[in-house]
């Protein structure tokens, strides 16, 4: 179907709106695909995920959570051998860096409590931007930012919602333009989007609910 721009910012605000609704249709309850049961084991899940899927990392953590029970065990043990726990992830070496690394910092400067805060949270290894909205966001529900990842950076920019390439800069146009109390879910319905249906190379657009309001050229008929 052919889909008309938005012109003015009243009609660009109410199309952003209309795709909040059908992403809410599409995807209600969705949340993060890393299985966690606390923010600690969260930050680890996610720099594993790194170049990794889900599902990889999903396999590994139950086991690694029952060797390493606290982040005191996480830090006490060296990155040699947590690399070989943490092999069949990827990039293990600096990982296991990241993760000791991180440990170490949480227990030394923060009291053992993961930062609350991105000022601080940016300061722990292995956390960067992406990380830190993760474990902000999915591990204590704080809404600092918008998780972008290569699926939230290919369909933003295929929902004109930036024209951005640069992570951060996508992430500041969707703070304007997504309401924050949104932000969390947003990016989870997003990463499941791309997922399931607005898949990198060919998108399954003749199923997409947002393709009446998708006028991206990647569209397949
Ligand atoms: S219509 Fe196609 S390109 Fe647009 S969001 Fe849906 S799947 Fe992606």
């Amino acid at each position: 179907m052919a889909v008309t721009k938005p012109k003015t910012a009243a009609e660009r605000k109410a199309r952003v709106a209309k795709i909040l609704v059908v992403l809410d249709e599409m995807y209600p309850n969705v949340t993060c695909a890393l299985h966690h049961s606390n923010a600690w084991e969260l930050l680890v899940a996610t720099i594993l995920s790194a170049q990794c899927t889900d599902k990889r990392v999903n396999e590994v953590t139950p086991g690694l959570f029952r060797k390493y029970p606290t982040i005191q065990d996480f830090a006490a043990v060296a990155p040699e051998v947590l690399a070989q726990d943490i092999r069949s992830t990827g990039f293990f070496n600096n990982k296991a860096k990241s993760v000791t690394g991180a440990a170490r910092k949480i227990l030394n400067e923060f009291h053992g409590e993961i930062p609350r805060d991105m000022e601080q949270l940016l300061t722990v290894p292995g956390a960067a931007r992406k990380t830190a909205n993760v474990v902000l966001g999915s591990g204590f529900g704080i809404a600092s930012g918008v998780v972008v990842d290569t699926h939230v950076q290919r369909i933003s920019k295929r929902l004109d919602l930036t024209k951005e390439t640069d992570p951060v800069k996508i992430e500041k146009d969707l703070m304007k333009t997504i309401p924050k109390d949104k932000w969390i879910l947003f990016s989870h319905q997003i990463i499941h989007h791309g997922r399931a249906v607005c898949i990198a190379r060919t998108p399954r657009c003749a199923e997409c609910k947002l393709e009446p309001l998708c006028y991206s050229k990647d569209k397949t008929s």
